[in-house]
């Protein structure tokens, strides 16, 4: 199964329950937490061990690692506490490992045992990840974010960053589930710790004390919990850690120049994770004021067929999309439009064989992704699909970016101003400049969410962006029941019917696509023509639909700029120097095809660009990533789909070829 960005194994977890609601793992033959005073057990061991809450009382981000989730009982009593004693403008960051993922409801039903936490428990059950292999990072609050790692403790913890300021070790007794404490498991612990980690667990064997000892950790026993004689308590001792500085030493106040989808999610995740001081600019203000109103894009994961790091950021990408735009739409902010689900149902390229092969092969759960027969998907769509089967993405949909931009910005601040150059200052900040030199502002970190523009406003990292435009026609739609009465996806794209605002249904037919260049005409300019290259292209693909569309006028076309990359992925995080990466890397690039190290970034530059036509699916994520790079939290992906997402793998792949960057 190929999930949210790997493809670790996991497990459904054998429990048994007894009468007062307990779940007990069948699968290790031990118990998630004590029967009588779970809560009281956590306090003692988890609480008191880690020093709590002496230890989080500090601004900035706090970070629990923990091995073995089950129920989350040990995060939501850590949360409870943390949350009536951390200082103001403080971070809690979970993360944790599990590879046998309860359901979110057997999850509700071993939590319930326990009303004091009640709240906790329904907001984590809400966030509950699905059991997907990889990382779901949620946020459980405005302060709160649980990463969860779902795979074994010895495939995860390899790909996870740290620093991790405290540990719970919790993996079932030692000599039930020895893989949870072996050698290499604790030397990862290390690794991910920062001087001075603290880290408690419930066992004292003499095994786990020993292996602590050797990977680093000064351990203490202490006394245990009811009946239990010991428990561990330690701190990570070792001179060095191998986790980095956090890579931006300046201060809080960070310039996202853009305020599209991208450098709106960024705004976002950077309030998420407490980066202070955050001001959006752009030239064209606010999307609120700035948006045509009927614009509405498509959210669908884009799969593959053989497993890849591109497939897996972009399941990875849908899946943390969705929980993020869910979880708006639980806020009052709704940005979802008309029914949900998104079906894809081409004749191209992707057959039945091809569509049969994906399902097979990643085995998502039905809620996620289901193969629909010819008759299921004509129900649900309102005409035959052009093949003998259609995917079925019920949890995609189209999406409103006038609405959804506006809810990511929240209340941060937007200045409407065109930027025409961002340079480092003296004193290690940057300046943000107009076009005469002016400067619009100063800021201790820039990220430059500007699609292709990206490539102007910091040319010394040469990035192969190249501008794409696109434009979509705006039909007046016969009504709810015409079809598409769900969003369809088949190379062309269309949404169903949303209300007008005026009595009336519109529906987006999309799209053209085509590369653009300065000195084109006005890419943001309507052309005529393309509408019916856009319907001639559904009639391609999709005849039947082509035809039902056919009585329904196009009363306007939207059109708009993207920027794409070589390998259709993104570009996301620190910026570079050409010049300095070769002169740094390049020999070694070249002798032995590998990079030494993380390529030389600029301190405090950042960029989330090139999410092509993928921007709706893939910002959240990306967005995230950048924002736990610039306040030094735990990453939201695997060590190796962030590299992948890297600015400089251009650059990199350039030099290791022995041609000059950017050519
Ligand atoms: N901390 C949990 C809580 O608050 O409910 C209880 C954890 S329970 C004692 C141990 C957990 O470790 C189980 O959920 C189990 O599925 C998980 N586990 C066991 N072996 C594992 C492995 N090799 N990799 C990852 N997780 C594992």
């Amino acid at each position: 199964m190929t999930g949210a960005g790997t493809d670790w194994p996991l497990r459904r977890p054998r429990l048994r329950w007894t009468a007062d609601g307990t779940p007990e793992s069948l699968d290790f033959g031990d118990v998630f937490a004590a029967r009588a005073g779970a809560v009281a057990e956590v306090c003692h061991v988890v609480l008191d061990g880690l020093g709590a809450p002496d230890v989080w009382r500090r601004p900035g981000p706090f970070v629990i690692g923990e091995t073995g989730f089950g129920t989350g009982l040990n995060l939501l009593v850590c949360w409870d506490l943390w949350r009536r004693t951390a200082p103001p403008g403080a971070r809690l960051h979970w993360v944790s490992v599990e590879a046998f993922p309860l359901s979110a409801c057997e999850a509700a039903r071993a939590l319930a045992r326990l009303p004091a936490l009640a709240d906790l428990a329904a907001r984590l059950v809400r966030a509950w990840p699905p059991a997907l292999p990889g990382l779901h990072a949620r946020a459980l609050d405005d302060r709160v974010t649980l990463t969860l790692a779902l795979g074994d403790v010895r495939d995860a913890l390899p790909a996870l960053t740290g620093p991790v300021d405290a540990w719970v070790l919790d993996g079932f007794a030692p000599a039930r589930n020895p893989a949870m404490w072996d050698a290499a498991v604790l030397a990862e612990v290390a690794r991910l710790s920062r001087p001075g980690a603290r880290l408690a667990t419930y066992t004292a064997a003499g095994a786990v004390r020993r292996g602590l000892s050797d990977a680093g950790f000064r351990v203490a026993r202490a006394p245990g919990f009811g009946g239990k004689r010991d428990c561990l308590r330690a701190v990570f001792e070792a001179g060095s850690s191998s986790v980095p500085a956090t890579p931006h030493p300046n201060g809080p106040r960070i310039a996202v120049i853009g305020a599209g989808i991208a450098g709106c999610a960024v705004a976002a995740a950077l309030r998420r994770r407490g980066a202070g001081d955050v001001v959006v600019v752009d030239a064209r203000g606010h999307p609120r004021d700035s948006l045509p109103p009927a614009l509405l894009g498509l959210l669908e994961p884009r799969l593959e067929k053989a497993d890849s790091p591109a497939g897996r950021l972009h399941a990875a990408a849908a899946s943390q999309a969705i929980a993020l735009y869910d979880a708006l739409a639980a806020a009052g902010l709704n940005p979802w439009r008309g029914p949900r689900g998104v079906l894809a149902a081409d004749r191209g390229r992707r057959d039945d064989a091809w569509r049969r092969a994906v399902v097979d092969r990643l085995s998502w759960p039905p809620e996620r992704l289901a193969l629909l027969d010819a008759a299921t998907a004509a129900r649900t769509v309102g005409t035959a699909p052009p093949g003998a089967t259609a995917l079925w993405h019920p949890r995609g949909g189209a999406l409103a970016p006038p609405a959804l931009l506006p809810a990511l910005l929240g209340d941060t601040a937007v200045m409407t101003a065109a930027v025409a150059a961002v340079t480092p200052r003296d004193d290690g900040g940057w300046r943000v400049c107009d076009a005469t030199g002016a400067a619009l502002l100063d800021a201790d970190a820039v990220v430059l969410a500007t699609a292709s523009d990206t490539a102007r406003l910091w040319p010394a990292a040469a990035l192969p962006l190249r501008p794409t435009r696109g434009q979509v026609s705006l039909l007046r739609a016969a009504g709810p029941d015409a079809a598409p009465r769900v969003a369809v996806s088949s190379g062309a794209y269309a949404t169903p019917a949303i209300p007008d605002g005026a009595g009336g249904w519109i529906r987006i037919l999309g799209a053209t696509q085509e590369p653009w260049r300065p000195g084109d005409p006005d890419p943001y300019a309507p052309r005529a023509g393309d509408d019916a290259r856009i319907r001639a292209n559904l009639a391609a693909v999709w005849p039947a639909l082509a035809d039902a569309l056919a009585s329904e006028p196009t009363v306007a076309a939207l059109a708009g700029l993207r920027a794409t990359t070589p390998d259709h992925l993104p570009l996301a995080g620190p910026l570079f120097d050409a010049a300095t990466v070769a002169a740094n890397q390049g020999d070694a690039l070249r002798r032995t095809g590998r990079a030494p190290a993380p390529p030389p970034a600029v301190t405090g530059l950042f960029t989330v660009c090139g999410l092509g036509s993928h921007g709706l699916t893939m910002a959240p994520l990306v967005a995230e990533m950048v924002a736990a790079q610039i306040t030094g939290t735990p990453w939201p992906v695997t060590a190796d789909l962030g590299a992948a997402l890297c600015p400089a793998r251009f650059a990199v792949r350039a030099l290791i070829r022995g041609r000059p960057v950017g050519a």
